[in-house]
């Protein structure tokens, strides 16, 4: 079977990171930080994860004319992502994230969205002929809202399916949330999109039920080492995670939501297709840092051989 294109619709950031012994109080300078720049934003981060775990990937988004932009779009064409709908903003800059890490894993994040800032209902719209044909959309909360809706709709009117990652988390409409397939919270954003709190098997059911009260069809609420909690339309339940060491589950999100798609364009059922994606992302926090950490397709198949 050839597998249909998987269109992610989102951010594309340059991530500034500075190790440091702990971070700095306001108005405080901390010295001794090791630094390191790497691609980041979580519709690159997911975008780089399907490509890896054998998706055919489109990624819509805005860059801008500057070297950081022209680094986003090597650095995806190496994953072999098509980068046709990657617009070049001609005043905002590319989007970067300055992040302090703590030798005790405590982080501390601060964005300017720049360009994607400018990611447009109109963009998506010149995508449009890669919907034709696409399997699913994958999307976050990175950028406009206006997107999101104008890309959902989109992919609704083309017989595209939906997943959204509602990260950051933010309040959602009904109207919205109807046109989603798969809504992929973790635990603190399954709290703020529905007042529940979702640690643990029984505060998830819940929350995921409440949101398919809204108009959601599958619910899959991310609970970390856990692994996931599954509402779908004829399967519910929790989806073990793998006992791996961890070092760094900095997108291991995004991992996730990548490989995700990629299994159910595969045409996995969709409890198989969250147990690969566990899988991916267990991997993903063995290793250090966003994009390097995701995992190609054959290391995925031969971690999940071993169990
Ligand atoms: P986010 O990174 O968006 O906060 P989670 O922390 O829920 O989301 O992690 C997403 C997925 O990553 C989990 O569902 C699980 O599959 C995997 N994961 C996260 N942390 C670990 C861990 N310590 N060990 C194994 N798998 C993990």
């Amino acid at each position: 079977m050839v597998q249909r294109p998987i269109i992610v619709v989102g951010s594309a950031n340059t991530d500034m990171i500075l190790k440091m012994g702990r971070l700095p109080k306001p108005g405080e300078t901390v010295l001794g930080g090791a630094f390191a720049m790497a691609a980041g934003g979580k519709g690159a981060n997911q975008a780089v994860g399907a490509a890896r775990a054998g998706g055919r990937v489109v990624f819509v988004a805005r860059v801008g004319r500057d070297d950081f932009g022209a680094r986003a779009i090597e650095g995806l064409l190496r994953d072999r992502i098509a980068v046709d709908y990657i617009f070049r903003d001609k005043v905002q800059p590319t989007g970067v994230a300055l992040i302090f890490v703590a030798r005790n894993g405590e982080n501390c994040i601060a964005v300017a969205s720049g360009a994607n800032a400018a990611l447009s209902p109109a963009d998506v719209r010149k995508a449009a002929s890669a919907f034709e044909g696409a399997g699913f959309l994958l999307t976050q909360l990175e950028t406009p809202l206006d997107t999101v809706q104008a890309a959902a709709a989109l992919a609704a009117r083309k017989g595209v399916r939906v997943i959204l990652n509602p990260a950051p988390a933010r309040p959602l409409s009904d109207a919205l949330l109807k046109k989603i397939d798969i809504l992929t919270p973790n635990e603190s954003e399954a709290e703020i999109l529905t007042g529940i709190r979702a640690a643990g098997e029984r505060g998830a059911q819940a929350a995921a039920a409440a949101l398919k009260k809204r108009g959601v069809e599958t619910v899959i609420i991310t609970l970390g080492p856990r692994g996931a909690f599954v509402s779908g339309p004829d399967a519910e339940g929790l989806v073990p995670g793998f006992k791996v060491r961890a070092v760094d589950t900095t997108a291991a999100g995004d991992v996730f939501n990548g490989a995700l798609a990629v299994a159910l364009s595969d045409g996995l059922a969709l409890m198989e297709a969250v147990r690969f994606a566990n899988a991916a992302a267990a991997i993903s926090v063995t290793r250090w840092g966003a994009q390097p950490s995701a995992p190609k397709r054959r290391e995925i198949e031969a971690f999940l051989s071993r169990f």
